[in-house]
């Protein structure tokens, strides 16, 4: 018996030609996913399925932790493989898996045979109750439940016979690398690293803008950023981080516009210089944390505002949720604990006392018009001085 991994895949409306890069992108993303585990991988797809067959001794449960960060897994099934000797062969097969797999024995079961490989002599209903005679022969603990079992015992007839009790949950969604590019615009705080999750997880790659303004933000403020991409990038493989150095623009806005308006002010200025480097990755839309009415610079009317100066779409995968169901997915991803570092963020450094919760675009136009003879070199120089950082 060979130890393997079986895994099952969603998106079963995807049909043709997106069908085929869905499962070869899947397949390159568990092969970077096993790229740290200390062994090589045999990785096989017979229909509908992938196989992965590590060369030498694993540790099951890392090997379950890796895949658990690839999108478009929706079940990872630890399983052993078996050549077709007779059934008899099968049954004393699957009944040392199952002493290996549990020390106590006092669960009840059911035997679900499939049998893919029409040539096999017992059909489904056959084999399942075969074997369930010889499970129950083996340990008189056990007992049949058909109903509500606690351990299905899955059984697969292909050309060779796959067995296996255990189906772990992946995180689902889209493989990244299917569904186009985005600029995030990542911060230090819960929201935008659940929001970079949310897309990459419907198979979109990302990238993303940190926008520090040193010495009012520290080294340790823009390490936080690095360290969320960093757990971001555990799912949304390779980040490509633009860290912008936001300073001098942001003492311009806060010396010539209304203090109410500088979030909103500010906000534009940061999206501007996303799209710059969002266009120059050919990503088709940006990405912020932002969800309705959480403060006032995400308002309805603030997002009106701030969408204004965009020419890509902006997506807000966190919109309509609450903060406590953005906390739950940051706790759930591995990003909460370095998300609530005590640290300094620009906006929050900036903030003015009383900010505008009902801009209205054509006030905030006007206020930004007395940037004008500054504005141009000040992007300009932002976008220069920008550090690339690589996250991988
Ligand atoms: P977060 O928890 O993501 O920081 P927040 O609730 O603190 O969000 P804001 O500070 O208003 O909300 O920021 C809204 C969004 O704007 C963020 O989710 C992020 O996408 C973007 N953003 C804010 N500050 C920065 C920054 N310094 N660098 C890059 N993006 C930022
Ligand atoms: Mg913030």
């Amino acid at each position: 018996m060979r130890q393997a991994f079986l895994i099952k895949y969603g998106e079963i409306a995807l049909k043709g030609k997106n069908r085929h890069v869905f499962e070869e992108t899947l397949v390159k993303r568990i092969k970077t996913a096993l790229s740290d585990i200390d062994t090589e991988f045999k990785i096989t797809r017979p229909q509908g399925r992938i196989f992965i067959e590590p060369e030498g001794d694993v540790d099951a449960d890392e090997v379950c932790d890796a895949l658990q960060h690839v999108f478009g897994i929706v079940y990872i099934c630890p399983c052993i493989l078996l050549e077709d000797k007779g059934f008899d062969d099968l049954a004393d097969q699957v009944v040392a898996y199952i002493d290996k797999e549990y020390t106590d024995k006092s669960f009840t079961f059911k035997v679900n045979a499939r049998r893919a490989r029409k040539n096999y002599p017992l059909d489904s209903q056959e084999i399942n109750a075969a074997l369930g005679e010889k499970i129950l022969d083996a340990f008189p603990e056990v007992s049949v439940d058909v109903h509500d079992p606690e351990v299905m015992v899955y059984v697969e007839i292909r050309e060779e016979i796959n067995v296996y009790c255990r189906q772990i949950p992946g995180p689902g969604g889209m493989p990244v690398g299917t569904n186009g590019s985005a600029m995030l615009l990542l911060s230090g705080g819960i929201d935008s690293p659940v929001a970079g999750y949310t897309i990459a997880k419907r198979g979109v790659t990302i990238d993303a803008v940190y926008f520090h303004a040193p010495p009012y933000t520290s080294e340790r403020a823009k390490q936080k950023v690095v360290d969320l991409a960093k757990q971001v990038a555990k799912y949304a493989g390779e980040i490509r981080l633009y860290v912008v150095n936001f300073t001098d623009i942001q003492m311009a806005i806060y010396e010539k516009c209304p203090h109410e308006e500088l979030t909103i002010i500010m906000r534009r200025y940061m999206m501007r210089i996303a799209e710059h480097f969002a266009d120059s990755r050919g990503a088709l839309g940006l990405v912020t944390g932002e969800s309705i009415g959480q403060v006032a610079s995400q308002t309805m009317a603030s997002l009106l505002c701030t969408d204004a100066v965009c020419e890509l779409p902006v997506y807000r995968p966190l919109i309509g949720m609450d903060k406590q169901e953005i906390i739950a997915i940051s706790e759930r991803i591995g990003t909460y604990e370095t998300s609530i570092l005590p640290y300094e963020d620009c906006c929050t450094i900036f903030v003015a006392k009383h900010p505008v919760t009902k801009p209205k675009l054509s006030v905030i136009e006007r206020s930004e018009e007395k940037l004008a003879d500054v504005i141009e070199d000040l992007l300009d120089e932002a976008i220069d001085t920008t550090e690339t950082i690589v996250i991988n």
